[in-house]
């Protein structure tokens, strides 16, 4: 089956062209938003071959080959769209069929959390219940690191029966959740 349009729209946007072909060919900054390199389509001395960082896209001027991030490691590693697009997630090391997964990992990052903490903390994604993070997070972790994480919004309520303040947490990762636009385009 193939991966959605949709993830694949999701995916494109988080890939960074450039970090990807950089992988295949060696990119020197041409510009502001420009790279260039040797192309790896056809034989050449002088580098024709052109990343657009904002744009994400690729062009030669040589061999006229162009397109986007699947389209260069389609044509590179000789596979399938399809297969473009998984390998693309897998070098992301996002989940194929979760791009909700992927958006709360983007989250995490916009949230200036380092890769560390978040896999310190062993997030996830809470996809329906906006509690399934808290209590998760709540058997290993104190209230009040709970609540300087900034990943819940919270507040106290006095709780049934009880003088006690019970302390609602609710997570920010629901539908809430927003989509960070991680590059220009
Ligand atoms: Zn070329």
């Amino acid at each position: 089956m193939a991966p959605s349009d949709n993830f694949a729209q999701t995916l494109k946007l988080q890939a960074d062209i450039v970090r990807i072909v950089g992988d295949y060919v060696s990119l020197k900054k041409a510009g502001a938003q420009n790279f260039s390199g040797l192309c790896p389509f056809h034989k050449e001395k002088t580098p024709s071959f052109s990343v657009h960082a904002t744009r994400q896209f690729f062009h030669c001027f040589g061999c006229g080959a162009s397109g986007d991030v699947f389209a260069f490691v389609q044509k590179i590693e000789n596979i399938t769209f399809p297969e473009a697009v998984r390998s693309v997630a897998q070098r992301l090391n996002i989940q194929l069929r979760k791009p909700e997964a992927a958006r709360a990992r983007e989250y995490l990052k916009a949230r200036e959390l380092s890769d560390e903490a978040v896999g310190k903390f062993r997030l996830g994604f809470a996809p329906d219940s906006g509690f399934l993070l808290r209590d998760y997070l709540r058997a290993k972790f104190s209230d009040d690191l709970l609540k300087l994480s900034g990943l819940f919004s919270w507040k106290d309520e006095p709780n049934d029966g009880d003088a006690q303040q019970r302390l609602a947490m609710y997570s920010k990762f629901r539908s809430r959740i927003t989509f960070p636009i991680t590059n220009e385009q």
